[in-house]
């Protein structure tokens, strides 16, 4: 194959790599997996070979012993893959808090790397939020989007109209601030509230913002899937995330990209097609996925028609108690419920412990009330995180799988033991991708599925030194034993780390080593370009 060229190259990068570590100038690493098969994220072929690391940096593939590589610490991981670190391009890790900061359940898929900021949530200050990551420490590297929503909350609050010159122009300041500060793009999150009160035009003209910048992204959560009240259309949704980018000038990249509901079932390949024809015309556009069929979000945004919450949750709960008001919010639940498979399919994940591991449909039953009444009384209280059982098609997934421009994703949040059940997907999204789609049902290749979690996703983010297995390359490493790898993790009992990674190293550094998370925080803020941020350079 292609080792000797590699080799060739590698010599070259060694002696520099070596010279300048190494006073005496011997041929060392400080780390070496021998005998492993490697699978550099490319979606070539594997090869055999030894892979060198040398602080942050991967020194070495090819073959130690020819070469004379020697490591202070050597292991032996023949029989086992040595792939790129895994990039989550849609998640929520809780990087900002105690219980998620370590990011183990994601590790443990073998994740190095995750997109936050997602859903149009990302908050404007990058610089704050990197600052406090450097100084207090993370699991695994992490990058922001700037989002939508959050500019159009942060100014105009609920208001479900369009905004003044004025508001538009606060509006993109939140945007640009966020940019400077190292954002990737900019997110949106179109089916939720207030983005779903924007017209397109206000997108674009935010995204136009971020297109200032070089290798701007466009991050969208569709304003319809597929289960959106009143329904907006999921092509027509795709075809919005198209132009808002296309107009603006920046790269698209669909959140969590999958047809929702049963009507959508097989449907797939319509919205693919309006991908694959943005593409051939010259549109940077791809997408991610997971492999759950069920999603999860919120009570209300799955309950309540978004003009019932028109002015934020106080207007919201007056309407419940307007006579008139809420036989038409009445009616629309049933609706929305309808499109999403029925009250018994939404399972609160929910930290009341009242809600939590039951469905709708049991707590209506429970409380000997409707479940659209039931969904009413609990939204007086608070929203709740809900799951929505059954809401994509597997058939849909796997079709989507075998699509070159598609990354893999958790969509993912570890909510910590506050939540007995919680949404699988955390702990088993890229595991279950590998188990199940490589290695059960063989329908897509190791290398193919490596890359949708590597070095596709890297070429995207424009990365120049992260996302491969190369010589040069940040040492974000994953090793698995593919005849443990399987995500543990299910509906009723979600908080099971995957099996089958081996080792993973972030940065260089041990993360997960003969299977034991180390607890290392060697992950590191990433700003846009892929450039690591330094700690004291901005926020504070
Ligand atoms: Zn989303």
């Amino acid at each position: 194959m292609t080792r000797r060229r590699t080799r060739a190259a590698g010599s070259m990068l060694l002696v520099a790599a070596l010279a300048a570590g190494c006073a005496s100038g011997e041929r060392e690493a400080d780390l070496l997996f021998l005998g492993g098969t490697v699978v550099d994220g490319s979606g070539a072929d594997s090869v055999h070979a030894d892979v060198g690391v040398r602080g942050d940096r991967i020194v070495f593939v090819g073959d130690a012993a020819v070469e004379g590589i020697v490591a202070a610490d050597t292991l032996d991981v023949s029989g086992l893959v040595v792939t790129p670190g895994f990039i989550d391009m849609h998640s929520h890790a809780e990087l900002d808090t105690d219980h998620g900061r370590d990011a183990r359940a994601f590790l443990f898929q073998g994740i190095t790397t995750v997109a936050l900021g997602v859903d149009g949530g990302g908050e404007s200050d990058v610089a704050a939020r990197m600052e406090r990551w450097s100084r207090d420490g993370i699991g695994v590297n992490a990058f922001l989007y700037v989002g939508h929503n959050a500019a159009r909350r942060a100014v105009m609050g609920m208001e479900a109209r369009a905004p003044t010159a004025d508001e538009l122009e606060r509006m993109k300041a939140y945007v640009r601030k966020g940019m400077e500060e190292g954002a990737y793009g900019l997110s949106s999150g179109l089916f939720y509230l207030p983005g779903n009160y924007a017209e397109t035009q206000e997108v674009i003209e935010l995204n136009r913002v971020a297109a200032a910048y070089p290798g701007a992204i466009y991050d969208t959560h569709d304003r319809d899937l597929g289960a959106a009240y009143p329904p907006f259309g999921y092509l027509k949704s795709i075809a919005e995330g198209i132009r808002i980018g296309e107009e603006a000038g920046t790269k698209v990249i669909f959140s969590h990209f999958n047809a929702q509901g049963a009507h959508n079932y097989g449907r797939a390949p319509e919205g693919a097609a309006l991908i694959e024809e943005a593409r051939a015309r010259g549109v940077e556009v791809a997408g991610a996925h997971h492999m759950y069929t069920a999603t999860q979000s919120n009570l209300r945004s799955y309950t309540i028609p978004s003009w019932a919450v028109a002015g934020g949750d106080t207007a919201m709960i007056r309407r419940f108690d307007h006579p008139d008001t809420v036989r038409i919010i009445h009616r629309q639940t049933r609706e929305m419920l309808e499109i999403r498979g029925g009250a018994d399919h939404l399972l609160f994940a929910d930290e009341r412990p009242d809600l939590n591991g039951k469905t709708l449909q049991q707590v209506a039953h429970e409380w000997g009330v409707p479940p659209s009444e039931a969904a009413r009384r609990i939204l007086r209280e608070g929203n709740a995180a809900v799951m929505n059982l059954g809401l994509y098609d597997a058939w849909n997934l796997r079709y989507l799988a075998q699509k070159p421009w598609m990354m893999t994703c958790t969509d993912g949040r570890d909510p910590g033991p506050s939540r007995p059940v919680t949404h699988p997907r955390a702990f088993g999204s890229f595991t279950k991708k590998l188990r199940d789609l490589v290695l059960d049902e063989e329908l897509i290749t190791l290398p193919f599925a490596i890359r949708s979690m590597s070095g596709l996703a890297a070429d995207f983010l424009g990365w120049t030194d992260r996302g491969y297995l190369r010589e040069g390359y940040v040492a974000d490493i994953t090793v698995l034993d593919l005849d443990e790898v399987q995500d543990m993790a299910t509906y009723e009992n979600p908080h099971r780390y995957s099996r089958g990674t081996v080792h993973v190293l972030v940065n260089g550094t041990f993360a997960i080593r003969d299977g034991e998370a180390t607890m290392a925080l060697a992950g590191r803020p990433l700003l846009r370009g892929g450039a690591v941020y330094e700690a004291g350079a901005g926020g504070g």
